[in-house]
């Protein structure tokens, strides 16, 4: 017979990674939490970055209609 352990604290509490989707350690030995790795890190990270960069570049100067605009 063993010694009886506690698995609320012994367990590592498992969250999904919001980069693959995959099983993340959720504590402070983790430091990319909540993803799994630093490559999803990263990988999120990147991708944030990028999509503001694409979205701040495609942003047309106005988006109102130009009343002036003559109609083919
Ligand atoms: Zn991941």
């Amino acid at each position: 017979m063993g010694e009886p352990r506690s698995p609320a604290t012994a367990k590592p509490r498992l969250v999904r990674c919001p980069a693959c989707g995959g099983d993340s350690v959720y504590a402070p030995d983790n430091p990319f939490r909540p993803f799994c790795s630093q490559r999803c890190k990263n990988l999120d990270l990147g991708a944030w970055a990028s999509e503001s960069f694409r979205v701040a570049g495609d942003n047309p100067p106005d988006d109102a209609p130009d009343p002036d605009a003559p109609l083919q």
